[in-house]
């Protein structure tokens, strides 16, 4: 059976986007008088974005797998004058955190992604032809801090997506920081920068030679440096729902392999994102027992927050692969007290917020991981405590391995 046919493309191919009105959820079975007017009117008119869009291409997103190359857009250049961007999605995040963003877009099309929702489905990203060199040049000039930095490789985007390994733009970061790290130590200094990476990569891309060398091999020169966390949601036992949910994604399997071999190498990598929640999926046990059996130590914890475009589409992909689920979903998301953030993201009402997290707390301690934890913003939202290091933020950037490096100095929100 090829990736094709294990992952499957199936759910697009035998559905099609409907327009979400009051007759649509009726016909589900949720009572719409329960619904604010204008919450509906808003999801409609979503829902009719979502179709315009996918028509678009085809009325499905494009044909991406993992094993498939796929189309370059024009590279652009970045402007050597602007300096790499604070991280601060919240006033908690620490204020040294700077972001690396090495490609415009991703290809992995989550459909719950934010990055990519204002131009999706995305068939091409855009590449910064000179991101090296400036990286580089960056990394210099930071270097007189003496707290030293974590970069944060990558938010908005995937630095280990297939394409962005097969173009060399995730070799090419991690040599420019490991050259920076044995450079700065060759001169008899520790390197007190560190590299903070998320990824939703398989072990195929951490194997992918450039030139004779593998980011494995590069990551291994500096394990002081590096922590590496794998980000993965829970989604049941059915193939063609990631594939449908996660369309250029690796498997979990392949992430958990990934684990395997980072760990196999000394490189901090007991971290694990699990987010979005996406909740009617949530309470699946032998999810968090694989992550347990691969030596994950602490998992934060973050429940679906997204746009009402991508929730008109991805509840009635949820919806193909069960009517019950889509129903749970819409109904969390647009009775109780569920509201738009920042006036673009919906997430579920505080009080469900709190019992979602609480259950998960428990059934994770049950498994026998050691932490979850949520960000410190969902613990201000909802009263939650779930780590005691009051520096704690809820972020993997506490188990870096040089947490001395992570500034009290909060991030300017
Ligand atoms: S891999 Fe990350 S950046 Fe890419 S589409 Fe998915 S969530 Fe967005």
């Amino acid at each position: 059976m090829d990736y094709k046919e294990a992952m499957g493309e199936n759910l697009w191919i035998d559905h099609s986007l409907q327009l979400v009105n009051a007759k649509y959820l009726s016909d589900l079975g949720i009572e719409v008088n329960n619904i604010k007017p204008s919450l509906l009117n808003t999801l409609t008119q979503a829902s009719q974005t979502a179709i315009h869009s996918y028509r678009e291409m085809g009325g499905k997103p494009p044909s991406i797998d993992a094993d498939e190359q796929l189309p370059l857009a024009p590279s652009i250049t970045i402007s050597t004058d602007v300096s790499l961007s604070k991280h601060g999605n919240t006033p908690f995040c620490a204020g040294n955190i700077r972001e690396v963003i090495p490609v415009n877009g991703c290809q992995i099309n989550c459909l719950y992604c934010l990055a990519v929702s204002q131009n999706r489905p995305q068939t091409e990203v855009q590449y910064y032809d000179n991101y090296s060199t400036w990286f580089k040049k960056q990394l210099v000039i930071n270097s007189t801090d003496e707290t030293g930095f974590m970069y944060y490789v990558s938010p908005k985007t995937e630095i280990m997506s297939p394409e962005t390994v097969r173009n060399g733009v995730a070799h090419g970061i991690f040599s420019v920081f490991r050259d920076h790290v044995l450079s700065t130590e060759a001169t008899g200094k520790r390197c007190k920068d560190t590299m903070f990476v998320v990824t939703k990569a398989g072990v195929q891309e951490l194997l992918s030679e450039l030139n004779g060398e593998s980011i494995l091999d590069i990551i291994t020169a500096i394990p002081d440096n590096i922590q590496i966390n794998t980000s993965l949601t829970p989604l049941g036992n059915n193939p063609s729902l990631r594939k449908a949910i996660e369309p250029g994604a690796r498997s979990i399997e392949d992430r958990l392999k990934f684990v395997d071999a980072l760990q196999a190498k000394n490189i901090l990598s007991t971290g694990a994102l699990v987010e979005p929640i996406i909740f009617p999926y949530a309470f699946d046990i032998s999810f968090y027992q694989q992550l347990k059996q691969h030596g994950i130590k602490r998992v934060a914890l973050d429940l679906l927050t997204t746009s009402m475009e991508n929730l008109a589409v991805i509840n009635q992909v949820i919806g193909w692969d069960s009517k019950k689920a889509e129903k749970q979903m819409w109904e969390a998301y647009l009775f109780t007290d569920a509201s738009p953030k920042n006036g673009m993201r919906f997430s579920v009402g505080i009080e469900m917020q709190k019992m979602l997290y609480q259950k998960l707390n428990q059934l994770i301690k049950e498994v026998g991981i050691d932490h979850a934890a949520t960000c410190k913003f969902v613990e201000m939202n909802t009263g939650l405590r779930f780590v005691t290091n009051e520096e704690d933020c809820g972020c993997m950037a506490h188990i870096s391995p040089n947490p001395k490096s992570i500034s009290i100095e909060r991030s300017k929100f």
